[in-house]
């Protein structure tokens, strides 16, 4: 097959109907990215963005696009990657990370759950009473790049979820009756709270296997290797059933998202409180008197408390 310009085509992108070579392909997914910074005004030339980095595909084709961007619009882009403390699996991806920074020339700063918090991630799942990994980790991972990426001035909080991500986010929502979590998963949020970075995700309509192939077209090095923790069985079988569905249906998870963003207003203007309270114990957004972070790191020393005595 032949893509328009007249070159091999090496990707067939089904939801459109299109043959595309190597250099049309990069060409689309960049343009992708830049419509939905701008049609959203996710970056001014006054910003400074935090871009959240793990090693994966994801974001460092987020930071490869972000530093591309910057040839176009003045805002300052710093890189932050997040140390859980997962033995052989994070002190094997940081290395892309630091990498990927050198060559960009993107400053990087490394936090950890450890120096952070006092417990290291494996520590915590070591407990005898414990519920999921995830939960600690995405938890503490949300807290930690808020409250560093407005430490070291962002104005911005940068994330790599794709098209994939954020369909299935959507409808396990949905599916699970979540309807204030539902409710937080739009592009824009009001001005709620001092403490709170504003988040942006500029590759959400962008389909998971297209930002693999920009990586491998773009000579991207990343990590292959996914978090030892087993992912929830839910989010698995949501994954497969709109993979199935965008397989027989093309364009499915794009429908879903534009579904999804066309709730959103109304959503927000429904859920969202004019101001976002802090957590009493430490400042961070929260929405009840103690932040979910405050409350797992007390879960955790009590855990630890009783793993001791026995
Ligand atoms: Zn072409
Ligand atoms: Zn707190």
């Amino acid at each position: 097959m032949q893509c328009s310009c007249g070159r091999k085509a090496v990707y067939h992108r089904r939801y459109s109907g299109q043959h595309l070579c190597a250099r049309c392909f990069r060409r689309m997914v960049e343009k992708k990215f830049m419509e939905t910074v701008r049609s959203n005004g996710f970056i001014a030339h006054t910003d400074t963005v935090a871009c959240g980095v793990s090693g994966g595909k994801d974001s460092l084709v987020l930071l490869h696009l972000l530093h591309g961007l910057q040839k176009k619009v003045r805002f300052s882009l710093f890189a932050l990657a997040i140390d859980e403390g997962i033995a052989g699996y994070r002190d094997r991806s940081l290395p892309y990370v630091t990498k990927a920074c050198e060559t960009l020339g993107v400053p990087l700063h490394v936090r950890s759950f450890k120096e952070s918090f006092g417990y290291a991630l494996d520590e915590v799942t070591a407990m005898k009473e414990r519920v999921g990994a995830c939960s600690y980790c995405g938890v503490f991972r949300r807290s930690l790049l808020n409250s560093a990426s407005r430490e070291l001035g962002a104005t911005k909080l940068a994330l790599g979820h794709n098209l994939d991500d954020e369909s299935q986010v959507i409808l396990m929502n949905m599916l699970r009756g979540d309807f204030a979590r539902f409710g937080r998963m739009g592009t824009y949020r009001k001005h709620v709270n001092d403490q709170f970075v504003p988040r942006i995700k500029p590759l959400r309509e962008i389909p998971e296997k297209e930002i693999v192939l920009y990586a491998v077209l773009a000579g991207i090095d990343f990590d292959f290797e996914e978090c030892p923790y087993a992912p929830e069985a839910f989010r698995d079988e949501v994954r497969q059933f709109l993979n199935t569905t965008e397989e027989g249906h093309p364009g499915t998870k794009h429908a879903l998202l534009r579904t999804y963003d066309k709730l959103y207003p109304f959503l927000n203007e429904a859920l969202q409180p004019s101001v976002l309270p802090s957590c009493e114990r430490c400042g961070e957004p929260s929405i009840r008197p103690l932040c979910k972070k405050c409350e797992l790191l007390d879960a955790i020393r009590d855990g630890l408390a009783r793993d001791d005595q026995s």
